[in-house]
């Protein structure tokens, strides 16, 4: 009984809170508002003015920009004004189509609709409608049809870096970005001539060929959407992104005038330059952008300075594509390959430069392990990823074949993970 009563006084306070007195006194009670700068009538005509400007800008503008100028409104507490407007502006863009390929467009129309009462499907097949819409309009629309059509490869790729739910915007960032190396690729590869790649380096977009600005001016909007996704802290990333694709438009530049010279490199300096054309460098940077605050400002340092880890995942890729390319035959500017520099400068038969690149290949993957220890512990969730995209390249390039373009050999790997579910 005696413990009962001591636990009793322990929580019960001694004494009741003691308030702060009121903040305002009798400030209301005296206070007399300034007379107004306008009179009474004035003002409510120069309100009703107001009111009748926003109205107008309901009736211009795409279904985007009305739907921000509701949720200005909104923000502002001045959307009472407007209830009429705002109703049928969100009637016809709950009835309407929509198609934009930008999350942060889809996540504004989901907000606004799902706030106001309307039905919207919260699915998430709609990062991948999101992609597959983005790259039909620069396929098909741009006129890029002379790449390869392979937008769901693309998307499977990214998808082995990332493959959890919480990470769909670094996903579907990450399927743009190679998609994006798959169409400039086949630019240099197949349809540019060295005029036109040499006046893209300089970003002479006025000298371009109408197909390349307007494949440029799509590249330019699709990093302004990346932008557009991130927090306004985390923008920077996209400069070190863009940086990385400057790196690889100037060696994909060295590729083609090495071409049209009918040069062939010393293998030293064909596998750096073509090392950095593989895309593996601003995979790797790239696959950092959407991700979340482990891509911090080191880790795409890091990237961008392609060591280590990062070379060896863009010589695991070049080589294991040069291998492929013996079997599946050059593109019509294809410069010559680390193979057949191999055999030209140690005059060696092919089945020993083959082995040669293959331990190349084995040297880089014991790079890719090395880095897991040897790094600062900063870096391993973006090293980790890193080695993620590593690991994928047997998907694209085992056996010497090159299942990323002959891409019939992906539809059963591709089946299994989005269309066919596993029976529980
Ligand atoms: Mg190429």
């Amino acid at each position: 009984m005696a413990s009962h009563d001591a636990t009793a006084t322990a929580t019960v306070p001694e004494m009741a809170p003691v308030f702060h007195p009121i903040v305002w006194g009798d400030f209301f009670i005296n206070y007399n508002p300034e007379p107004l700068q306008m009179s009474e009538e004035r003002m409510t005509e120069r309100s009703n003015q107001l009111k009748e400007k926003i109205i107008g800008l309901f009736s211009c503008g795409t279904i985007v920009e009305q739907l921000n100028l509701v949720d200005t409104l909104q923000h502002l507490s001045v959307d009472h004004h407007f209830h009429e407007k705002i109703d049928s502006t969100l009637r016809s863009a709950h009835a309407g189509e929509f198609n934009s390929s930008s999350l942060h467009h889809v996540v504004l129309r989901f907000r606004i609709l799902r706030q106001q009462g309307f039905w919207v499907s919260p699915e998430h097949n709609t990062n991948n409608k999101l992609t597959f819409r983005w790259w039909k309009n620069l396929y098909r629309e741009v006129g890029l049809n002379y790449s390869r059509d392979r937008v769901v490869e693309c998307y499977f790729w990214a998808y082995t870096a990332y493959y959890e739910k919480e990470y769909t915007r670094a996903s579907m960032i990450l399927a743009k970005i190679i998609a994006i190396i798959i169409m400039t690729d086949d630019t240099y590869d197949v349809r540019a001539t060295l005029v036109e790649c040499r006046q893209w380096e300089e970003s002479a977009t006025s000298f371009l060929p109408e197909y390349l600005q307007k494949f440029y001016l799509k590249l330019m909007s699709t990093f302004k959407e990346f932008e557009d996704e991130l927090k306004p802290d985390n923008k920077y990333r996209v400069a070190f992104s863009t940086k990385a694709f400057q790196i690889l438009s100037s060696n994909y530049l060295q590729e083609a005038e090495w071409f049209h010279q009918n040069h062939k490199p010393r293998f030293n300096d064909q596998v750096k330059v073509s090392s950095v054309c593989s895309g593996g460098p601003w995979i790797c940077v790239g696959l950092l952008v959407g991700m979340g605050d482990a891509a911090t400002k080191e880790a795409l340092e890091w990237a961008l300075g392609c060591t280590d880890a990062v070379r060896a995942c863009a010589e695991v890729t070049r080589f294991m594509n040069d291998l492929a390319s013996l079997k599946r035959g050059k593109n019509k500017n294809d410069v010559a390959s680390s193979v057949e520099c191999y055999i030209s400068e140690q005059g060696v038969a092919s089945e020993v430069a083959i082995a040669k690149i293959g331990s190349l290949i084995e040297d880089a993957w014991k790079t890719t392990n090395q880095a897991h220890f040897e790094l600062p512990e900063l870096l391993l969730p973006a090293v980790q990823r890193v080695a993620n995209i590593t690991i994928s390249m047997p998907f694209m390039y085992d056996n010497k074949t090159d299942a990323f373009t002959f891409s019939s050999r992906l539809e059963g790997t591709i089946k299994r993970l989005f269309v066919n579910p596993i029976k529980l």
